[in-house]
């Protein structure tokens, strides 16, 4: 069903991109909405939800609501269930809420523009969060490749790795996330903020090459000092504009104009 209203769901949300490259992708397909971000706190999600239910609203959704959006919807993806987050969501003809998780699809994107998606992959995939999940539910269908999973909580590692198959697996230390990984990927938010490297440059595997999740304007320092060191590397805005291009398609039924996003997205980051 045709969205009556596009929005983002967060808390804080004043950080998000998704405006900038959505009202691109909008104008591009000649549609008369606008998409809003909302500051949603936790306390208001479930009512927020409802009244967008009732509205015929679709959106996406953004920290820290992915996970409690699974139970919010009516029906959600394999997908989505697979991550344990939803990051896009639409009303259907029914008046239904659908959730789905297009993130997966954002960093397999990322994969494939850097390169990094082959059959004896070896992901090392620092973080275990919503992130790390996607990381891991994209590269389980990477035939013959394999992701271990790191992070400083080790329940929650121990957590994200008891969920999948045999694909995924648990590193008990950074040494043995590292050792002979082919591609390094920060599901962390470390370097958000400036200089911090979730990895030390001289920590990785001399051919490996390095997948920073994390965006900022310009580019984080990792991919920066991590190219400077002859690795491949890449930030978060490739996986980030390749999701929202999912969810566009998911609200709308065809794929956006991804040349135009892709502009307006360098726009907003340019450093
Ligand atoms: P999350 O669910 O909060 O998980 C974050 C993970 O990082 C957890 O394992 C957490 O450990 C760990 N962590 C947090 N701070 C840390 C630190 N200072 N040192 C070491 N580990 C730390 O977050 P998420 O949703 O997975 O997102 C992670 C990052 O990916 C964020 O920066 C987000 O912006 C980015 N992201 C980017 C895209 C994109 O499109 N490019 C999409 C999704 C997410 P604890 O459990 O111990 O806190």
């Amino acid at each position: 069903m045709m969205p009556r209203r596009l929005v983002v769901l967060g808390h804080p949300i004043g950080h998000s991109l998704s405006p900038a490259f959505q009202n691109a992708a909008l104008r591009a397909a000649g549609y008369d909405l606008s998409f809003e971000a909302l500051d949603v706190p936790p306390s208001q999600l479930e009512r927020m939800v409802e009244a967008l239910r009732l509205e015929a609203a679709a959106g996406s959704v953004t920290i820290p609501h992915k996970e409690s959006l699974v139970r919010l919807c009516a029906d959600v993806s394999r997908l989505a269930r697979r991550v344990g987050a939803v990051n896009a969501f639409r009303t259907n003809a029914a008046g239904q809420i659908e959730g789905h998780n297009t993130d997966v699809a954002g960093f397999d994107a990322m994969a494939g523009s850097l390169g990094v998606r082959r059959p004896d992959a070896i992901v090392g995939c620092f973080g275990a969060g919503g992130a790390a999940a996607a990381v891991c539910a994209a590269v389980e269908r990477w035939p013959g490749a394999t992701v271990r999973v790191h992070a400083r909580g080790h329940d929650r590692a121990v957590a994200l790795v008891s969920r999948f198959g045999p694909a995924v697996r648990l590193a008990t230390s950074e040494a043995e996330l590292l050792d002979g990984c082919t591609v390094v990927v920060n599901a962390t938010p470390v370097g958000l903020g400036g200089g911090e490297f979730p990895i030390a440059i001289s920590a990785l595997p001399r051919d490996a090459d390095v997948m920073d999740l994390v965006y900022r304007p310009g580019e984080t320092n990792w991919v920066q000092e991590a190219r400077r060191h002859g690795h491949r590397a890449a930030d978060g805005r490739e996986m980030l504009l390749h999701q929202g291009a999912a969810a566009f398609e998911f609200w709308f039924g065809h794929p956006p104009e991804l040349n135009r996003m892709r502009s307006a997205l360098e726009a907003a980051t340019r450093a």
